[in-house]
């Protein structure tokens, strides 16, 4: 699938990731779940930052369970696991599907069983492989209904291990449907008294212990990103966005900048060119809102965002920018949280985005 290798271009724009900094969420994930196994959601090539390094990261810190959305992102994941521990346990949220069961069987990938008809469609082929059934308890988005259960229970040839949900509103922890998830969830997983339980991702694994069951699946709180509404200061940042500047220049007042003219000067006006676009996976949605860190100073976006540029207003930086210098759009003093706000979008897009030409440095 992505497998983007780590270069040596220095002419835009890269994220540098942290991979001290994953193992630091992971360790403080534990600990907020003493109870539960601490698995691992590295789906969409690791939330943008590479299944490869990632994954090797987690399983180094001893995680043996990981979750990814599609069996081809297992089969990569079984790949880069074979060396460090070949037991690990890699299951596929998506589930099976007609056309991909073998790849299931070939790669050793647990499925996540949604509906009764998966299920079936499983027990008849698998021969008492293990699987995990996901019970929707009022995402309506993938999931056994309620309905199914009692059917789904009776399927003898089934080997369901795990048994889970997904909540809706674990951005918000005082939102009731929260409670009501967890207190459905528990009542439907005891009809299944063999397999371990698990609800939550990063927002129930940092909410408290009532929502950590047998196991804990987060993915963005590794890659430091908030789960919640608020940012959440006990994660560590691991990922930063850099390019360089490419061209300085100074307007007069009523000169306008970028594509549409929407940024006109009212001041002499100092610019600076940036390396850095939407296809970079920089929102368009960030034009005029998004701050970048230049030279130990904050500078704002002037104008739109275009496919490979952007141009910050420096005209009130007192050191001198030249050409080469390196602006920061988020990483240490300005938050992934921050950042993607103002991009009117959230982390996981953020992160996920920048999977394509930025460039990665492992640090
Ligand atoms: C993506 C996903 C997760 C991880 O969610 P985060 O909010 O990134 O921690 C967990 N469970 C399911 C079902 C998911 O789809």
């Amino acid at each position: 699938m992505s497998g983007k290798p780590p270069s040596d271009k220095t002419s835009g724009p890269w994220v540098d990731i942290n991979l001290d900094a994953i193992a630091a969420n992971y360790a403080m994930l534990r600990q907020a779940a003493p109870t539960a196994e601490m698995a691992a959601v590295v789906k969409c090539d690791a939330y943008g930052l590479g299944l490869d390094a990632v994954a090797k990261k987690l399983a180094g810190q001893n995680c043996k369970t990981f979750f990814v959305a599609y069996p081809e992102e297992g089969a990569e994941l079984r790949q880069v696991l074979n060396a460090i521990n070949a037991d690990a346990a890699i299951y596929v949220f998506n589930g099976p599907l007609p056309q991909t069961i073998a790849l299931f069987q070939r790669a050793n990938l647990t499925p996540v069983l949604n509906s009764l008809e998966q299920a079936a469609k499983w027990a008849a082929r698998s021969a008492g492989a293990p699987a995990a059934l996901h019970i929707d308890t009022g995402m309506n988005r993938l999931g056994a209904q309620l309905s199914e259960v009692d059917a789904i229970a009776a399927l003898s040839a089934l080997n369901i291990e795990l048994v889970m949900s997904h909540l809706a509103c674990a951005s918000d922890p005082a939102d009731p449907k929260n409670d009501q998830q967890r207190n459905l969830f528990a009542t439907i997983a005891k009809g299944f008294p063999r397999a371990r339980t698990s609800l939550s991702a990063s927002g129930g694994a940092l909410m408290d212990q009532r929502f950590h069951f047998d196991l804990i699946r987060p993915g963005i709180a590794l890659y430091g990103g908030s789960p919640f509404d608020v940012d959440e200061p006990r994660l560590k940042p691991v990922a930063a966005l850099r390019a360089p500047v490419v061209q300085l220049r100074d307007i007069a007042p009523g000169e306008t900048v970028g594509y549409g003219a929407s940024f006109k000067a009212t001041a002499p006006t100092r610019l600076a060119t940036v390396a850095l676009g939407y296809g970079d996976g920089m929102p368009i949605s960030g034009s005029g809102r998004v701050h970048a860190m230049i030279a130990g100073t904050r500078a704002r976006v002037a104008g739109r965002i275009s496919m490979d540029l952007i141009t910050l207003d420096i005209t009130n930086h007192k050191n001198p920018i030249k050409t080469g210098d390196i602006a920061t759009f988020f990483g240490e003093e300005i938050s992934l949280f921050e950042t993607a706000k103002a991009c009117n979008t959230n982390a996981y897009e953020l992160l996920t985005g920048l999977g394509g030409r930025a460039d990665r440095r492992y640090l």
